[in-house]
Parts: structure tokens; sequence; C-alpha cells
């Protein structure tokens, strides 16, 4: 949309959703067509050619993460994975790149089992510690990865000190803003080159549409590169999914706000519990990344962890007891979700046995509150 300096809440209901100027409808229309009519030489009609390479809801979608992250461009995927794969996919064999040690573990899938055969080599770096960054980055590293707050030990890292030093050595920066939203977060104007999401998340808001979008600081070769991949590959966001999403970009600063104060009130619950060892929310004062946190994000969020005492046996034992969050993966929905990371992080799971991560939804917090006491005692 024309820029007008507006706040993010307005952006969020306006951005892409320009009335349809054939009837006026005010709701964007869901264009469905996989293929549109062409001049005999090939020449574009109007503006599109083939779903694939790209189509008006999509349009409408990329305009409104673009404008929500502060971006020159954006790109929608069929889901948070093909983009994060159609990116590090784009780079040039012999590639070194940095990934956190803890991250999303389908990205760690993807770098221990794919991006080795296209000859992209990867290190794990603590991207909570700036001088493993510099330490990583004096060995010659082409791209950072960083995921904050990450998933699911929701460690933080300081977005605009590893933007300084990736920038000293000519590397690019990508963030992972999944459990942020650009309402949040806006990684870009904090020095990072590309924003990742996972769509499917907190920019869907109702767990019903998967999705993902990468968003590029500047309209460059990078964003050319990837937008190519993605045209040839086919990993494209059908257009009912880009148009749910886009539904979804209209109340995702309401729905933040309440995902926030409501995971606020269960951290500060569940740290003064006597069966939980630890809390991860970078919300609480004691959570080491809380001055970072506080400096880049406008909320903490509505995701946490917890470490239970009493080991796996009783993260089980409770997570089996809870009556209204859901044992089911995924996060940013408007239900409760929590899950035993460990138990679906494959063959080589990371996550400590005790973790449990809450996705905090938009029920009413006391009775979240009373459902994780019940299961607790
Ligand atoms: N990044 C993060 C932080 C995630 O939590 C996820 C999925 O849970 C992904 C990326 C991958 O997204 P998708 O499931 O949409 O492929």
């Amino acid at each position: 949309m024309k820029k007008l300096n507006l706040h993010q809440h307005t952006l969020a209901v306006h951005a892409g959703g320009e009335s349809d100027p054939e009837t006026g409808a005010v709701v964007a229309p869901i264009h469905l067509a996989t293929t549109f009519r062409h001049g005999p030489a090939g020449e574009r009609v109007g503006g599109y050619e083939y779903q694939r390479e790209g189509n008006p809801t999509n349009d409408r979608l990329c305009n409104a993460i673009a404008a929500l992250e502060g971006g020159a461009r954006a790109l929608t995927f069929a889901s948070g994975m093909a983009a994060i794969s159609n990116l590090l996919e784009s780079l040039p064999a012999g590639s070194r790149i940095a990934i956190p040690d803890d991250c999303y573990t389908g990205l760690r899938i993807l770098a221990a089992e794919f991006l080795p055969q296209r000859a992209i080599k990867v290190v794990t770096v603590n991207m909570a510690n700036t001088d493993a960054v510099q330490a990583a980055c004096a060995e010659g590293i082409d791209l950072i990865w960083v995921e904050t707050p990450s998933n699911p030990r929701m460690t933080i890292s300081d977005i605009a000190a590893i933007a300084g030093i990736a920038h000293a050595h000519g590397t690019l920066l990508v963030c992972d803003n999944t459990f942020a939203s650009p309402v949040l977060q806006q990684p870009l104007a904090l020095g990072a080159d590309v924003v990742m999401h996972s769509t499917t998340k907190y920019f869907g808001g109702h767990s019903d549409v998967l999705g993902g979008a990468l968003v590029f600081a500047r309209a460059d070769e990078l964003h050319d590169r990837v937008a190519h991949r993605v045209h040839v590959t086919g990993a494209t966001l059908a257009p009912f999914s880009a148009w749910l999403t886009l539904r979804g970009c209209r109340s995702l600063p309401a729905r933040m706000a309440m995902h926030c104060a409501n995971a606020r009130a269960v951290s500060e619950f569940l740290s003064g519990h006597p069966a939980v060892e630890r809390v991860n929310y970078p919300g609480l004062p004691k959570h080491p990344g809380h001055d970072v946190a506080r400096r880049q994000m406008r909320d903490f969020g509505g995701m946490l962890s917890i470490e239970l005492r009493g080991g796996k046996t009783a993260a089980l034992a409770m997570a089996g007891r809870l009556r209204l969050f859901t044992n089911a993966t995924s996060l940013g929905g408007c239900e409760s979700l929590i899950e035993h990371r460990a138990s679906v992080e494959g063959n080589d799971p990371v996550s400590p046995a005790n973790l449990l991560r809450l996705s905090v939804g938009l029920e009413h917090v006391d009775d979240l509150i009373a459902d994780l006491e019940a299961a607790l005692s």
C-alpha cells in the first residue's frame, strides 16, 4: 500500500487489502486461476501468466508481509520449511552457514541430511553468545541463521550485535521471526538481511493453514535468485492458503497482545510452582536473555517452555493430565497447545527429556492457569 507512515496495527488491517477494483468488494477476492490469458506471443495482459509464478491473491499477501516487516520484498512458500530450504539451497555450492544450537528441528534435519548433498557446510553456534558468533565468522561464514526466541528453549540472540559482526565479515544474516511475529520484533530494522516466517503459526493464527515467507531488506539479486528458484521448483503457496493467511494478518496485532498477556501470567504462575524446575520465557527478569529481549522486542510472545522436576516421567504425566491444553505440535493458534518436544524430535532428540513446550492461546488466562495447576498437583 502507498507509504503513509502508518502504525503497524493499521498496516495489519489494510496492507494488501485494497478493495477489489472490479467490484468494490472490501475483502480481497481469491483468484484460483492456474493460468492467465496472454497475448499471441506470450505477452502478459494482466500482469500474470501461470499460478506457480505468481497470482494476485498471493501478491496481496506478499505486500502485507513485506509492509509488516518493513522489508523491500516478500516471497511466500507452501510451508515454512519450503521457505527455509529455498533460501538455503539457493546458496552456491561450497557455501558455509552457521545455524543456532537451539532451533526448529526441521532446520537441524535439513542441515544434517540435505544441505551437505549440495556441498553446503554447516556449523552449529550458540547464537546467544556473540563471542561464539564472532569466532565462527572469523573462520569464514557466508550466512548466519538466528532464531530468536528459539524453539524450544526460548534462547534470545542479540540481532543488532550479530548483524554488526556478520556485516563486518561480509556475511548475510537471516532471522527466523516465527515466534515473535513482526508485531513484537522487526529484525530488518535491527540489521538482518532476510526474515523468515512459518506463516503456519501466528500469521495464520487459527491452526488451519500451512505457509512460509521470506522478507528481504533489499530488492536485490538474492531476492531474484530465490524468487526464480521457487517459480521453477514450485513450492508455491496456494491462493486459498494465501487468502487465509492474509485474513490472519488483520488480527495479528490484537491476537499477539493477548497471547503475550496470557503467556506472561502463565509463566509467572509456573515459575512459582514447586514442581517446575525452570521456566524458559524471555519476559521473566531471571531469563538470561531478558535484557536483550527487552531491547529488541515490544513484548515477549506467547511461547514458553518448562522443565519439570521428576524428569521425563513427570513431564509426560503432566502433559497427559491437561484438559484445556491440547497435546499437539505447532503453535500460534487460538487454542493452547503443549508438547513434549523430545518425543517428537526423531531419533536424535536434543530437547531435555523433562521439557514441555507451551503455545499459550487466547482462552481466559484463569482457566489456563487452573488447568496447569490441576495437572501439576
Ligand atoms: N521455524 C520455526 C521456529 C518453527 O517452529 C517451524 C515449525 O514449527 C518452522 C520454522 C517450519 O515451518 P512449517 O511447519 O510451516 O514448515
